[in-house]
């Protein structure tokens, strides 16, 4: 398949890591939004939160522990957001899911 951030997953693309185990990366997004912005991605190929079920959701539950970890690292200590875009409404571009941590400044109150 031919899948971006299965490419970057696997190395075969470079990327700027800052967290990697046996099941989830996080890199740089390569167009920020924000001082800090990371993507955190499940090394397997799920296409978004609305793949989620329950034979893939311990996954995404460790992305959830590791998104703290990542923040704290990347001395967030002032709070960041967090946001995974699903479909054409949400103008989801990557579609391996992702989660977005957006920091290092204060964020617009507007999400929408
Ligand atoms: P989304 O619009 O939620 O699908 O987000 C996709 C994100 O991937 C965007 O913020 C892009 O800037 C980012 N992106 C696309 N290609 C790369 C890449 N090669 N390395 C890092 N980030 C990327």
């Amino acid at each position: 398949m031919d899948c971006l951030f299965c490419s970057i997953s696997r190395g075969e693309i470079p990327s700027a890591k800052v967290y990697e185990d046996d099941t989830v990366c996080a890199f740089r997004d390569i167009a920020p939004q924000a001082p800090v912005h990371i993507l955190v991605i499940p090394k397997q190929h799920i296409a978004s939160l609305d793949e989620v079920t329950a034979a893939n959701s311990a996954v995404t539950a460790h992305i959830l522990e590791v998104i703290p970890q990542i923040a704290k690292a990347e001395g967030l200590t002032r709070g960041y957001r967090v946001i995974t875009n699903v479909g054409e409404d949400a103008c989801q571009s990557v579609h391996h899911m992702h989660f977005h941590i957006l920091g290092g400044k204060k964020l617009p109150e507007q999400m929408s």
